[in-house]
C-alpha cells in the first residue's frame, strides 16, 4: 500500500468533555473563527426515514441546532441522490426539505446546513474572509462526480467565495482501512480520481479492494484551489469505531448521523 500523502491536516474529530453532552466536534474547524458545527454520533439519529427511533428526531435535531446557537427553523436538509445538485440557500429556505440535492452553499448566518450520513464522507467547505460557507454529502457516486468541485462553484459564483482562503474539514465516515469496493466502483474511481493509484489499495491476499474516499476527496479539494495544509482528513473510520452510525457493519435502517454547520 501506497502510504497517504502527508500534507493534509487531521480534523481531529473528538467526543465532548462533559459527558451529558452528545455532539462531537472537529478540533481543526472549531479554530476556524466564524464556523459553528456539530457532528452526531451514534445513538443520536438525525434521520426521520431510518431507524426504529425515528419519532424523537425534531427533538434530538433541535438539541444539536441549540448546541451550534440555531434552532429547527433555521435549519435545511435534503433527501439526498449521490449526486451533483447543490443548492444555494438563505433564511427563507429554513425548515425546508430539499429533493435531489446533495449539497448546500449560503452567505446567511441564519440558515443552518445539515447532511445525513451512515459512512459517507460529509464535507463542511468556508471562506472565512468573504464568510460563505458549503457543505457536501460525497460518497463514492458523489465522488466520482466530484460532487466538492460543483459546491465550490456554487459557493464560488454564487456568493463569491475565494479558495485561496478556504479550509475544508471532512467528516467521520468510512476509511481506507475497511471500505471495500467491487470491481465496478474500482473502475470508476480509477477513472475519476486526481490521483487513482493512491485511493485505490489492493490487498493481493485476501483479494480485496479497499478505496480512501476521505482521501479522493482531499484531492478533489486541492485541486480546486483551496490550500492542502487547510483540507482537513477524518480522524476516525465508522466502519470499525463503533461510536458511529456505519451503513456497512449495521444496515441500511440503523439511522443516520448528519453533520451541522452554520455562519457564526
Ligand atoms: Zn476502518
Amino acid at each position: 500500500m501506497t502510504p497517504a500523502p502527508l500534507q493534509y491536516a487531521s480534523a481531529g474529530w473528538s467526543p465532548p468533555k462533559d459527558p451529558a453532552a452528545i455532539y462531537w466536534r472537529s478540533s481543526f474547524a472549531s479554530d476556524i473563527a466564524g464556523l459553528q458545527h456539530v457532528f452526531a454520533p451514534l445513538g443520536c439519529n438525525m434521520s426521520t426515514t431510518s431507524g426504529s427511533d425515528t419519532d424523537q428526531t425534531i427533538t434530538r435535531r433541535a438539541s444539536a441546532c441549540d448546541a451550534i446557537g440555531s434552532s429547527v427553523a433555521q435549519l435545511v436538509c435534503a433527501k439526498q441522490a449521490h449526486d451533483t445538485n447543490i443548492a444555494a440557500v438563505g433564511a427563507r429556505d429554513g425548515n425546508r426539505v430539499f429533493d435531489g440535492v446533495d449539497g448546500f452553499a449560503t452567505d446567511d448566518p441564519n440558515v443552518t446546513l445539515m447532511a445525513f450520513t451512515a459512512d459517507c464522507p460529509t464535507v463542511m467547505v468556508f471562506d472565512p474572509a468573504r464568510k460563505i460557507l458549503g457543505l457536501a454529502h460525497s460518497g463514492w457516486k458523489g465522488s466520482c462526480l466530484n460532487v466538492v468541485a460543483s459546491l465550490i462553484a456554487t459557493m464560488t459564483d454564487k456568493f463569491g467565495a475565494n479558495m485561496s482562503n478556504a479550509s475544508a474539514t471532512i467528516g467521520p465516515c468510512a476509511g481506507g482501512c475497511c471500505y471495500e469496493i467491487k470491481e465496478d466502483v474500482a473502475m470508476q474511481a480509477e477513472a475519476s480520481a486526481v490521483d487513482a493509484s493512491t485511493v485505490l489499495r489492493k490487498a493481493t491476499a485476501e483479494s480485496k479492494l479497499y478505496l480512501n474516499l476521505p482521501l479522493m476527496i482531499a484531492q478533489q479539494l486541492e485541486q480546486c484551489g483551496i490550500a492542502p495544509e487547510r483540507i482537513a482528513l477524518p480522524s476516525q473510520c465508522t466502519i470499525c469505531d463503533t461510536r458511529f452510525y456505519s451503513y456497512r457493519r449495521q444496515g441500511p435502517n440503523a439511522g443516520q448521523a448528519a453533520l451541522l454547520a452554520k455562519i457564526a
